[in-house]
């Protein structure tokens, strides 16, 4: 009996991640240079780790409630109110976005609905709408013309929705374009959702990293349109991914039924790091958000002239085209005869046209990535 055959149906609708693929090569190679990484690459405030450690040592081993720690629920929405004007109605803590993800999924999904996501598109969207026997429709992010960014065609997302169609998903700043959205996109989406009474989950993971205007979010939208999950978490910005602590924002009835499936799978987010993320929101981050806005400058400098690069607005990601002259193949591999890391674009589209190159790297290494980068091109030419 094969594998598949002793498993269930459902793993055959999910595949495993081109990113971790990338982790498990990254394994066997000697000082690679890196652009494959999907996390900051600064350690976690000294304060958020010692506040762990006394939770620890306090004896704060034991289960939280499943919602999460009362002061840090309260802290999440007090962020959220300073930062975006408005105190959304609930709030679960999550085994990060990905867990609120999947609990969001289950809670409101049957099995053939539709969700529209953005192409390209975070890997694990496709997979966990696969897992819960939901229908994936793809909106369309590729610029129609070069300097116009990764945005939605509006009347293209409309096109999408069929009598199926539940849920439209969104992403900004995006992983892996770097786009974000405007909040004239956002009151589209909304007037959207509303005519055809869709939710919208939105994941705002990487609100933080916003270099040239204003972050736009759902969270202040709230009022006027209630079918609205916002998705936040503590993994990019403070440096903590491995703790697996985000939230889930949203009207409460909803909020109540991921809470029940939270119950009888991830229990409660982990008691010590729930205190140390207390100490979170107090700290000023702005020094990283200054050093990340360089580090897309050196990538979006060093890289215009031989490639077709929209400028990264926000998160930590550039999605380039493949240099005329190059399939994906060819140049991940000339890349990787170089020790040079990236991630196909294939792993989050339909096309293969692009690749998503990390800018949560070292100074040095960046610029080495970008020196190989160049070479290629001009080698393809
Ligand atoms: N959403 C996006 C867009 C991401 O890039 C990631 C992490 N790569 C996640 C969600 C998952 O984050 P978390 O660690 O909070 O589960």
């Amino acid at each position: 009996m094969s594998v598949e055959q002793r498993l269930a149906k459902r793993m055959g609708r999910i595949e495993g991640s081109g990113v971790r693929r990338m982790f498990d090569l990254i394994a066997t190679m000697k000082d690679p240079i890196n652009l494959s990484i999907g996390q900051a690459d600064y350690d976690a405030p000294e304060e958020m780790k010692e506040a762990a450690i006394r939770a620890i040592r306090a004896g704060y081993n034991r289960y939280t409630p499943t919602q999460g720690l009362k002061v840090l629920g309260e802290r999440v929405l007090d962020h959220l109110e300073a930062r975006r004007g408005a105190r959304p109605e609930s709030v679960l803590m999550t085994s990060g976005v990905s867990g609120g993800l999947l609990l969001s999924m289950m809670a409101l999904l049957d099995p053939g609905d539709e969700v529209l996501i953005p192409d390209p598109y975070f890997v694990m969207y496709r997979n966990v709408l696969a897992l819960v026997g939901a229908e994936v429709r793809t909106y369309d992010l590729y610029p129609k013309r070069d300097g116009e960014g990764w945005r939605p065609d509006l009347e293209e997302m409309a096109a999408r929705v069929g009598p199926r169609t539940k849920a439209i998903l969104c992403n900004s700043p995006s992983n892996p374009t770097g786009g974000m959205l405007r909040e004239e996109d956002i009151d589209r989406i909304l007037t959207l959702a509303e005519a055809h009474g869709l939710w919208v989950l939105s994941d705002e993971i990487y609100d933080h990293f916003s270099y040239d205007f204003p972050f736009a979010s759902f969270v202040p939208r709230m009022e006027r349109w209630n079918r609205c999950l916002v998705f936040g978490g503590f993994s990019k910005t403070w440096g903590v991914p491995g703790w697996r602590l985000g939230w889930a924002v949203g009207p409460e009835d909803v909020l109540d039924a991921m809470k029940l499936l939270q119950q009888y799978t991830f229990v409660c987010c982990p008691a010590p790091l729930q205190h140390g993320a207390l100490a979170a929101f107090d700290l000023d981050m702005s020094a990283h958000l200054k050093a990340y806005r360089r580090k897309r400058d050196l990538v979006y400098e060093g890289l215009k002239e031989d490639f077709r690069i929209e400028r990264p607005e926000g998160s930590f990601y550039a999605f380039p085209a493949y240099p005329e002259g190059w399939s994906e193949k060819d140049f991940l591999e000339a890349a990787l005869e170089r020790k040079l890391l990236i991630v196909p674009g294939s792993a989050f589209s339909n096309r293969n046209t692009n690749f998503r190159l990390s800018f949560a790297a070292p100074d040095d290494k960046l610029a080495e990535g970008i020196e190989i980068l160049r070479d290629l091109a001009r080698r393809g030419r």
